[in-house]
């Protein structure tokens, strides 16, 4: 077992412990969020064929080398229909936006440029250039391309491209259930009278919230007081889950006893306690071949540690390639708190500055159990640990809070 380890050290041992889960079938409108199991592959070309970008005619340029010209309209293609002619010397089809190219034909005349001429001839009165308002068959997609690689989230414009390739179903990553515990006889769950000395249990819904918004399944939420053969006993339900979030209990004090009775239970202990503030007390093992992962009780801790380690895990077992949010460079608007020797996960507010530059601040005050800083992020400023200070004017590193 490691202890006291650096934040990149403690994400790989996480990250090397967890495997993309099963995979299986929804329906494409039912794919939203979820993670594509299998890359979207093209058997066909997109457009299916070439067709007009306009509303107009399709003529041969070559009549038109004198303007204005006559034409005869020898059919109609609107969209869904298909040309039955070959477009000939001084003729050309009526065509719609979308609807297939004529043969015979080279360009497009939008509507604006002609004038008619009885019912079924056309003047002409500015040419197009070869190829002009024609789309190309396979212009968007070639047939036999991949379009979307596995591992990518389905997002609103892959269900999009889904549907024009053809896909009524898609395969993606089954979501790993998630059982939340919190542990302490001061928790009560919102809705009831506070007796003297309790406090709500805001990390428990709060986490699974976050687990949801990650992409996992949650299971009905489980409280351990502080008592060993009680948290044992929610231990094995929470065994039904594929990982195991637990809220508190695991730091120094005389009733943290999570990490004990895991270890009764034979759970491998990866590491304990990283070099980071908020959240140093954080654990991870893994028992009978499950994350666990014993979160520090300060909402704030918990919250936080749930993001930079939880999170990549879940999308690890989610199959997704990218597993960390991307981070930006962000000027300090105002000097925040930092000590050398830990990494700091400071909430900031960042916008954008009058040179066109990101600055960000902090929230105020950063203890850990000031869950207000949490609601008031938009983004955590990273502060690495050899810093021994954060100036302003410096410039850091902000990771977005997109929930
Ligand atoms: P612990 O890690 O159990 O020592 O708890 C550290 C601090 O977090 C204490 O002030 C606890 O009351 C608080 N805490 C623990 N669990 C929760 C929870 N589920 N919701 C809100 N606060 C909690
Ligand atoms: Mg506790």
């Amino acid at each position: 077992m490691q202890s006291f380890i650096s934040v990149v050290e403690a994400r790989a041992v996480i990250l090397q412990s967890v495997a993309p889960g099963p995979t299986e079938q929804v329906s494409l409108i039912n794919a939203q969020g979820r993670t594509l199991g299998k890359s979207l592959q093209s058997d066909a070309d997109i457009p299916p064929f070439d067709n007009s970008a306009m509303d107009g005619f399709a003529v041969r340029t070559a009549d038109l080398s004198v303007l204005p010209a006559l034409l005869t309209v020898i059919e109609n293609i609107p969209a869904g229909a298909y040309p039955s002619q070959t477009v000939g010397a001084m003729a050309c089809a009526r065509i719609m936006t979308g609807a297939p190219f004529p043969a015979g034909a080279d360009a497009v005349v939008p509507v604006e440029w002609t004038e008619p001429v009885g019912e079924n001839r056309v003047r002409v009165l500015r040419a197009p250039t070869a190829g002009q308002y024609v789309r190309a068959a396979g212009q968007d997609v070639k047939k036999g391309k991949v379009v979307v690689k596995a591992g990518t989230v389905v997002t609103p414009p892959v269900i999009g491209v889904a549907a024009a390739l053809g896909y009524a179903q898609l395969e993606v990553y089954r979501r790993p259930t998630v059982a939340v515990v919190s542990t302490g006889d001061e928790l009560v769950a919102p809705g009831i009278a506070l007796k003297p000395g309790q406090i709500r249990d805001s990390n428990g819904p709060g986490l699974a919230a976050q687990a949801r918004a990650a992409g996992a399944e949650v299971v009905p939420p489980l409280h351990a007081p502080d008592d060993k053969a009680a948290i044992r006993s929610v231990i094995n339900h929470a065994l039904g889950a594929d990982v195991l979030l637990f809220s508190g209990g695991v730091s120094v004090g005389d009733y943290d006893y999570v990490k004990e009775v895991l270890d009764d239970l034979g759970m491998e202990l990866l590491f304990w306690k990283v070099r980071q503030r908020p959240g140093k007390p954080l654990a991870f093992g893994m028992l009978h071949g499950k994350p666990v992962f014993g979160l520090p009780g300060n909402p704030v801790s918990s919250s936080m540690c749930f993001e930079q380690y939880v999170r990549p895990a879940l999308a690890k077992l989610l199959g997704r390639r990218e597993v960390q949010r991307p981070r930006y460079a962000a000027r300090l608007a105002a000097s925040t708190v930092k000590v050398p020797g830990l990494h700091f996960f400071t909430r900031g507010i960042a916008s954008m500055g009058d040179d066109g530059v990101l600055e960000v601040r902090d929230t105020g005050p950063q203890a850990s159990n000031l869950y207000t800083s949490v609601v008031q992020a938009n983004c955590i400023i990273h502060l690495p640990e050899a810093w021994e200070a954060a100036p302003e004017g410096a410039m850091v590193e902000v990771e977005w809070l997109d929930w």
